[in-house]
């Protein structure tokens, strides 16, 4: 198995990053009852900890979304494998991600979503990888902006392990 190069964010450090962003969400959401849709699984670890840092009430749904093809950057192609519960028209929605990086999976979601009408669709990520974007996508909520890594750890899988890492880490070459 690969070994972890070193630690980008520690547990603590991810923890008051999302103290924050739970403080301005509810801020913003204050008058509102946002319908927060975690993509599976990768951002579950930061959904759960982003509602126990939400003083407006909400609803958690979760949607999954296979990407494939030989190569993501070469093709793009995405599905839903398993769908929100709710209807969303009307409602405010929050799309929780745990990286955006080509940005590809993410337009697809929002061009799936907002053809569902919602009364407001908006994107939070924990992690926020700039580097390899190939479609603009816009982000209103991110915990951290990184450089052009492949990270695990807090959510975050290689071939499905080291998600339940406390931190998130970079893994050896
Ligand atoms: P995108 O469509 O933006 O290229 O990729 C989004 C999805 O690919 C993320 O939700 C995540 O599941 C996966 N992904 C992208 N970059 C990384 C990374 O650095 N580490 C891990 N573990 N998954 C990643």
């Amino acid at each position: 198995m690969e070994k972890i190069e070193k630690i980008l964010f520690t547990y603590e450090e991810i923890q008051e990053r999302i103290k924050e962003l739970g403080k301005i969400i509810s801020e913003d959401y204050k008058e509102k009852n946002p319908i927060l849709a975690c993509i599976l699984k990768g951002a579950v670890y930061f959904a759960v900890d982003l509602t126990r840092n939400l003083s407006v009430p909400f609803i958690l749904d979760f949607i999954s979304i296979l990407s494939y093809g030989p190569s993501k950057e070469t093709y793009g192609i995405v599905r839903i494998t398993k769908d929100l519960d709710i209807n969303i028209y009307n409602k405010d929605v929050i799309i929780i991600e745990d990286i955006v990086d080509t940005g590809l999976s993410l337009a697809y979601l929002l061009r799936v979503l907002k053809a569902r009408e919602p009364s407001s669709l908006k994107v939070c990520t924990l992690l926020d990888c700039p580097g390899r974007r190939i479609i603009d996508v816009p982000i209103d909520y991110k915990g951290f902006e990184i450089p052009n890594y492949y990270v695990v750890g807090y959510g975050l899988d290689y071939n499905e392990n080291y998600r339940n890492l406390m931190y998130i880490a970079v893994l050896e070459k």
